[in-house]
């Protein structure tokens, strides 16, 4: 028998007085719990047929039957999109179930390196992509979780920035801790937008997200992941001027770099 779960509220009540209200919501956890799980199992089912699939359509060779070399070409792609949207799911399913992140050092002098190599290869030219880190810090988390969340912003910044445009990876010091930003000079986000972002599978525009080829899941992965460092995203955008996304990292998680 699961436990009951209480939601417990202080409200005023008149001048001197205050209303305490208990709420069992034993019935919403459990059906959340009932979500998290099915997604989960219905991706796990899933990553063997596709791997499958995948596999075969890799063996084919388009020169063999060559008018049928487009089709094969895009049931690839989509073959592809599919496996990378189940391995999305499975990260959040993992992230969403999980309370802490281990205490690792991220060496960020060689994970910012990584991030800014990412872009490049993603940009293929199209963008001028600069890196600033004045932060002279590690952080401390979860190595691989840390690189998803920073590689998903700057991924975003090159698939919604046009051709010729501009992306800043920066990584710096404030008085509260660090941040980790990027901002681009690409199409930006409407104000009514902003706040559901990172809804899984939110998109501003459907047609470009898909055509840039994401998985929706991208800004979803980050909350979670900054959630779990206690950090907090910000979100700044003008549409048709560019966006900044902004990750707010407080003083425990940071470390200074080992030399050694
Ligand atoms: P997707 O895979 O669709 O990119 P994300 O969760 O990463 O999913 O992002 C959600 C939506 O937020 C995107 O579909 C896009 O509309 C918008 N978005 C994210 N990053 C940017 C950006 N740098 N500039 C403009 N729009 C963005």
């Amino acid at each position: 028998q699961p436990e009951s779960q209480l939601s417990v509220d202080l409200l005023p009540f008149g001048d001197q007085q205050q209303l305490l209200l208990a709420r069992d919501v034993s019935h919403i956890s459990r059906l959340e719990q009932i979500r998290r799980d099915f997604v989960a199992n219905v991706s796990h089912e899933l990553r063997t047929p596709l791997t499958v699939i995948h596999g075969y359509l890799e063996l084919l060779d388009p020169e063999d039957v060559p008018e049928l070399a487009p089709v094969l070409t895009e049931m690839r792609s989509q073959s592809r999109r599919m496996g990378q949207i189940v391995e999305d799911l499975l990260t959040l399913s993992r992230l969403e179930t999980q309370h802490e992140v281990t205490d690792e050092r991220v060496p960020m002098a060689a994970l910012l390196a990584i991030v800014h190599k990412e872009a490049l290869a993603l940009s293929q030219g199209r963008h001028q992509i600069a890196l600033e880190s004045t932060a002279g810090m590690d952080l401390l988390g979860s190595p691989r979780d840390l690189h998803s969340a920073l590689s998903n912003l700057v991924s975003n910044a090159v698939r919604y920035t046009p051709k010729g445009g501009s992306i800043t990876i920066r990584w710096q010091r404030t008085p509260e801790g660090a941040v980790y930003s990027v901002s681009d000079t690409g199409f930006g986000i409407p104000a009514a937008h902003l706040a559901r972002l990172t809804e899984r599978f939110y998109r501003v525009s459907s047609s470009r997200s898909r055509e840039s080829g994401g998985t929706g899941l991208g800004l979803s992965i980050v909350k979670h992941v900054l959630n779990l460092h206690q950090a907090r995203l910000q979100i700044d955008s003008k549409p048709g001027v560019g966006s900044t996304f902004v990750c707010h990292f407080g003083r425990a998680r940071l470390l200074p770099p080992d030399h050694a």
